[in-house]
């Protein structure tokens, strides 16, 4: 009569792949299901009947001798568990697979929003590059403006200065004393002023030097005019020593012609009307 015994621990039946353990109250289990058991209860007492079991009233391994339909039955019992545990374990590996799947999707989407991000993130960059060189290029121009700002008023400044003291000089050039005096006053006691009093009298003397030689010149020309004046005058009286020989050279001419006609006149009196005399032409 065939056995189709099973452990009570783990309920699968009995086969010839795994060792059957057997306690003194006649109860059989798996080797392995028994030794699970009896390191996680409690007291080491029997699964099925509660007995108290000594380790040596346990015999670890049973011995079948098994006739050939018995263990054609018995390979039926093992293929069934083995079915079993395999169908369980595939149901076990669809559901991780099924979580696999979910955590791959989620990873996927997460996937997705982060190369969307970084897409944004690069546009926002390449956007604050473009910017950014820019304001680069902005602030270059600003720069230049600024040196140039500077450069433009250093040299006003230098001109403003050049200017004071260019009236001062004129004042100085053109004004009474008193109004020198209180320029020098009020240009007070320190270098600057020493200085200033410096470039004054440097000026001065220019102009001084200027006009002497302008001075100079003038007289020059003046003796130059004078020179001309005289060779002039002199020219003048030759020419009219000259003009006055001429006309006593002509009044002489004169004469000599008026005795000249009065001679000619007493033959041609018949000759008809009476003709201009060439001395005529002459006055
Ligand atoms: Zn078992
Ligand atoms: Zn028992």
């Amino acid at each position: 009569m065939p056995i189709r015994a099973l452990c009570t621990i783990c309920s699968d039946f009995f086969d010839h792949s795994r060792d059957v353990a057997a306690i003194h109250c006649g109860h059989t289990f798996h080797s392995h299901c028994l030794i699970q058991w009896f390191e996680t209860a409690p007291s080491r007492t029997c699964p099925q009947c509660r007995i108290q079991v000594g380790k040596r009233t346990i015999i670890n391994k049973l011995y079948f001798d098994l006739a050939q339909e018995e263990e054609n039955v018995l390979d039926a019992e093992f293929l069934k568990n083995e079915l079993d545990n395999t169908r369980a374990l595939l149901s076990q590996k669809e559901k991780e697979k099924r979580d696999s799947q979910l955590i791959i999707d989620s990873l996927r989407d997460t996937l997705d929003e982060r190369n969307a991000t970084v897409e944004s993130l690069q546009r926002a960059l390449d956007k604050a590059e473009m910017l950014c060189s820019a304001l680069k290029k902005q602030m270059k121009y600003l720069e230049q403006q600024q040196d140039e700002a500077k450069q433009a008023r250093e040299e006003a400044r230098r001109l403003r200065s050049k200017m004071k003291n260019m009236e001062r000089i004129e004042l100085l050039l053109q004004s009474q004393r008193p109004e020198v005096e209180e320029m020098i006053r009020d240009m007070g006691v320190g270098q600057s002023a020493v200085e200033q009093l410096a470039v004054f009298c440097v000026s001065l003397k220019k102009e001084y030097e200027n006009l002497k030689e302008a001075r100079k010149a003038s007289g020059e020309l003046a003796d130059k005019l004078k020179k001309d004046l005289f060779s002039s005058r002199s020219k003048l009286q030759t020419v009219c020593s000259e003009l006055d020989q001429a006309k006593l050279e002509l009044r002489s001419s004169q004469k000599d012609l008026q005795s000249a006609d009065k001679e000619i006149a007493p033959s041609s009196c018949g000759d008809g009307g009476p003709e201009a005399s060439p001395a005529s032409l002459w006055r």
